[in-house]
């Protein structure tokens, strides 16, 4: 008996951290599509298999129990109900197959039917989760031991059956749950350090390190295909004032706004990230310099008409400039695009600000 239970937890411990892996950057979830789910119901179902294959046998008797129905309540606990019925379907048609069609089966099927039905209903009361879980599996015990009672009411030891599989169903759902919130928490901190990692936390666009990945992975890409690469580099205009006259938390929501604003006035491809305090950078992907300068100068325009809500019904304008640069239009060496970019810009603080400056040119 310990040698199967041992077996049978250690598939429950590989299955949650394989289903863990498989689910670092996409969460399975109630809200997860169809294939996710699909996929998920599948991993329950072969859970299951393995579960059944492995029987534990109850010590004194002659029967066997399986942990199927932690496999189960571990699926509807994670995606709910569609997963949840892909694993029922594979675990009645395995057991059917494995052990015959018979009576037993026929009372596989109904277990299965009822927990369904009891799950969905434990899940619209919108418990917390660990009381979800000790009432799904309260449940479940009820169904099975309910079933077995009227298979089983003539087997002499049925009471040691029963308690001997409710002494083992409890450490595995005890497990399974311990392993479920412990793989949750962990994808969970795994997606928001990566996510912090490429992501500024203020405007939600890419940081620094994310742009200059992007910046020579697009390099690359334009030198290879030999498309062109235009760079515009954006600074606004006297952005401490707006600190010193309102506040550093008003300056955070203009930052907020400028980046909405600037992802709107691109084109859907480009990619915008924050490269400093009040300064961005817009990768405009295979686009010639004349067309840069045509999306640099919207981009003033857009800022300059924006009213900038601040609160309190207040709201206030701003300005930017705009350094634009072109690979290979302007300069030859993809490397020293910014650079060129971050040239012009300075450019166009020099001669009054709100305007475009390329190498040669500014426009107003
Ligand atoms: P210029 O037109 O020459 O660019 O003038 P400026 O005032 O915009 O430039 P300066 O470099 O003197 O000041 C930039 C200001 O941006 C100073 C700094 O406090 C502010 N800043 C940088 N990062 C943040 C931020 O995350 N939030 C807020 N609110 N302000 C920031
Ligand atoms: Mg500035
Ligand atoms: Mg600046």
């Amino acid at each position: 008996m310990i040698n199967d239970f041992f077996i049978n937890l250690l598939l429950l411990v590989s299955m949650m951290f394989i289903g863990g892996h498989l689910s670092k950057d996409t969460p399975f979830d109630t809200d997860s599509g169809i294939v996710t789910k699909t996929f998920l119901g599948i991993g329950g179902g072969v859970l299951a298999i393995f579960m059944m294959i492995y029987s534990i046998k109850i010590e004194g008797t002659t029967t066997l129990i399986d942990l199927r129905i932690i496999a189960l309540m571990s699926v509807f606990y994670i995606g709910g109900l569609l997963p949840a019925v892909i694993t029922g379907i594979i675990t009645v048609v395995f057991r059917s197959l494995y052990y015959g069609f018979n009576q037993s089966a026929v009372v596989a099927i109904i277990q299965v039917v009822a927990l369904l039905i009891l799950y969905s209903i434990i899940n619209g009361l919108k418990y917390g989760s660990l009381k979800k879980w000790i009432v799904m599996y309260a449940a479940s015990i009820i169904v099975l031991f309910s079933t077995w009672y009227y298979l089983l009411f003539n087997v002499s030891n049925l009471i040691s059956i029963l308690m001997g599989y409710m002494a083992v169903a409890t450490i595995a759902a005890i497990l399974a749950y311990s392993l479920l919130r412990y793989v949750k928490l962990s994808n969970e901190l795994y997606r928001r350090y990566k996510n912090e990692a490429t992501k500024d936390f203020l405007t939600g666009l890419s940081n620094t390190r994310q742009f200059d990945k992007i910046f020579d992975s697009s390099a690359a890409n334009a030198k290879e295909k030999g498309e062109k690469l235009a760079c515009l580099m954006i600074d606004i205009d006297h952005f401490k004032n707006v600190n010193d006259t309102f506040g550093h938390a008003v300056g955070d929501i203009v930052l907020r706004e400028l980046a909405a604003v600037l992802k709107k006035t691109c084109r859907i491809f480009d990619i915008v990230s924050r490269v400093g305090g009040e300064e961005f950078c817009v990768l405009l992907i295979n686009c010639s310099q004349e067309r840069a300068a045509e999306i640099g100068k919207q981009i003033c325009d857009e800022v300059k008409n924006h009213k900038f809500d601040i609160g309190d019904n207040r709201s206030i304008n701003i300005t930017v400039s705009v350094g634009a640069a072109t690979y290979p239009d302007t300069i030859d060496d993809s490397e020293m695009l910014l650079k060129q970019a971050d040239d012009s810009l300075y450019k166009a603080k020099q001669t009054g600000r709100n305007r475009v400056c390329t190498s040669n040119t500014c426009e107003l």
